[in-house]
């Protein structure tokens, strides 16, 4: 399996899975996707469901990732699923359990991982891909990254004890949630730095912009990233989408449909790839709060990224953004994989007019047939109603970020086909809003009884890139000099 540039032009240089693993962006600012995507045999899904069924979840991953990934030795490739997803890692043995609402819903449980959202589940799995591939080339990594949530705390769950990488966390000082701060900073281990920037989370990524601007810092500390662009995360999202329809269905042919609440179209583009390669999946049910770049794209055609005080600070808050990092990777398959295109709309064109309109061509029109797709937005009071309804009818309390996939997904379901609503977040994490919702604290998983009364291990530091340089220079994991 080689993989492309979404923005490479004719007889594009193709690249295997580790040289893309380390990556971020391709170099000519594009995003890496698989050349082609395998096309699954009717025998091969039949395999699969028995694959899960009698090995489980770590199985199943291996046989999914076997497809996209050939430059890991098969056996090599088992043990890393294995490491990544069992029940040590996981709050249970199914890794990715479902379960049945009313009104045709079901939930796809994807927030049993060591923080509590989706995010781990991708990043689990980075964690033991990085520490392989650096093992093998001899090296090490310093990863420095921002967050105001839930991915600084699942890639540092991710990265704990991984030989030959550090984390450098950076997060705006004050201004995360206490059980937020408490995942992080009770993690006592020398490979994690929390930094608290006496700034807000922009403030943040701007020292992350400049500090790895700084191309001689960032080559003599080996310094990377883990954001959501990376392939390697996309593709361990594929596996979740396959076990749900595996385990919601009884018989290889029967259709479901996924409704993802998305921000980042990180979570649901996993879907479209899943769809891609031949699960049966009808719909995909892309949903969004406040902030609905995307859900206006889907009913318009029109791609509009947002400033930062257009951004509204939500009760879904890790659905708040202004554009979408991973939406380019759809608009290269709808546009019949046209790089010099894709390159047209998110180079040019985003840069000069702030958006790109498709609204009148084939390939819009042809959208929902071809792709499966259709949206929709929910709103605060929505998001209150959902809580409160699903946990009246059903006796269950779902997160914020669940609760504007709920609220779309009912706007959508068919009669006999099932409608599956990925839970990305336990409610505990936005305790708030339940609490506001119905009146009701949410249930605490044993594994985080007491964290914020653990010792709290942080950096407090200026917003100055200097500072945070003589930091990374103290603490950094010593890059050995080896030539590739
Ligand atoms: C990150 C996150 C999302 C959005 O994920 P996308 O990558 O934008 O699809 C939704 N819910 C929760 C709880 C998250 O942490």
């Amino acid at each position: 399996m080689q993989y492309v540039s979404t923005r490479s032009l004719e007889a594009a240089t193709t690249f295997g899975f580790s040289d893309i693993l380390l990556a971020g962006l391709a170099a000519d600012g594009g995003l890496f996707v698989p050349a082609e995507y395998p096309r699954l045999t009717a025998a091969e899904l039949a395999s699969w469901r028995e694959t899960l069924r009698v090995e489980g979840y770590a199985a199943l991953a291996h046989a999914v990732l076997s497809r996209f990934i050939t430059d890991i030795d098969s056996a090599a490739l088992r043990t890393l699923c294995d490491r990544a997803y069992n029940d040590q890692v996981f709050a249970t043995a199914d890794i990715v359990p479902v379960s049945e609402l009313d009104g045709g819903l079901w939930l796809g449980h994807l927030s049993d991982g060591p923080t509590a959202a989706f995010k781990d589940l991708a990043m689990q799995l980075l964690g033991q891909f990085f520490e392989y591939e650096l093992a093998r080339r001899g090296t090490t990594l310093n990863i420095l990254g921002a967050t105001s949530g839930d991915t600084g705390s699942a890639a540092e769950h991710a990265m704990l004890g991984r030989r030959g990488i550090r984390v450098f966390m950076l997060t705006p000082a004050g201004r995360m949630t206490p059980f937020q701060q408490a995942q992080m900073f009770s993690l006592d281990d020398p490979s994690i730095v929390n930094i608290a920037v006496d700034g807000v989370f922009d403030d943040c990524q701007d020292l992350v912009k400049a500090v790895a601007g700084d191309l001689e810092f960032k080559q003599r500390y080996a310094l990377g990233a883990v954001n959501s662009i990376n392939w390697a995360r996309l593709v361990a999202q594929v596996v979740y989408y396959v076990a749900c329809w595996l385990r919601v269905t009884t018989s290889d042919d029967q259709q479901v449909d996924f409704c993802v609440p998305t921000g980042n179209f990180g979570n649901i583009c996993a879907g479209h790839v899943a769809r891609m390669i031949g699960i049966p999946i009808n719909t995909l049910v892309l949903a969004t709060n406040e902030n609905n770049v995307l859900d206006e794209f889907f009913r318009t055609g029109v791609y509009r990224v947002r400033s930062s005080a257009e951004t509204a600070a939500t009760s879904s808050p890790s659905m708040d953004i202004s554009k979408a990092s991973n939406f380019e990777r759809f608009i290269f398959d709808l546009l019949g994989r046209d790089g010099a295109r894709v390159r047209r709309l998110f180079g040019e064109e985003l840069a000069s007019k702030g958006y790109f309109d498709l609204s009148d061509t084939p390939e819009f029109a042809e959208l929902r047939a071809r792709y499966g797709f259709v949206s929709g937005s929910s709103s605060h009071a929505d998001r209150l109603a959902q809580i409160r309804e699903v946990y009246a009818r059903n006796g269950v309390l779902i997160d914020p970020h669940t609760a504007d996939a709920v609220k779309v997904a009912r706007e959508f379901v068919q009669p006999g086909v099932p409608m599956i609503v990925l839970e990305t977040a336990l409610p505990v994490k936005f305790a708030e809003t339940i609490i506001e919702a119905v009146g009701v604290v949410p249930e605490r998983p044993a594994r985080f009884d007491g964290i914020e009364d653990l010792p709290r291990r942080v950096v407090e530091l200026p917003n100055d890139p200097d500072a945070l340089k003589r930091l990374i220079a103290e603490r950094a994991e010593p890059v050995p000099d080896l030539p590739r």
